[in-house]
């Protein structure tokens, strides 16, 4: 079997973690981004990087937002389902 080299196995065995994609769907996937344009990838890159950069759980409501608290969050309350939220946003 060929080599696979170092950058594209990482991809895969990070992608390989996604819900719904075992080994072979996370190689699939994979080649495919390779085949896309550069500033296709790169946007997804950017995207990812966002995700954790500028998105999270108002501290009020518990909405996903990109500003803490969120402009439509109550001034009290919600800190129940904020933590419920956090908690199962980062199990995996
Ligand atoms: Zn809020």
């Amino acid at each position: 079997m060929q080599r696979i080299p170092e950058p594209l196995k990482n991809l895969v065995d990070q992608l390989g973690h996604l819900p719904g994609l075992g080994p072979k769907s996370a190689m699939r996937a994979a080649m495919t981004l390779l085949k896309w344009p550069e500033t296709e990838v790169r946007r997804l890159g950017k995207g990812l990087y966002e995700l954790r950069d500028t998105l999270h759980l108002c501290s009020r409501c518990g909405a996903l937002a990109d500003s803490d608290p969120c402009p439509s969050a109550p001034m009290q309350s919600g800190m129940r389902a904020s933590s419920a939220l956090l908690r199962s946003g980062t199990a995996c």
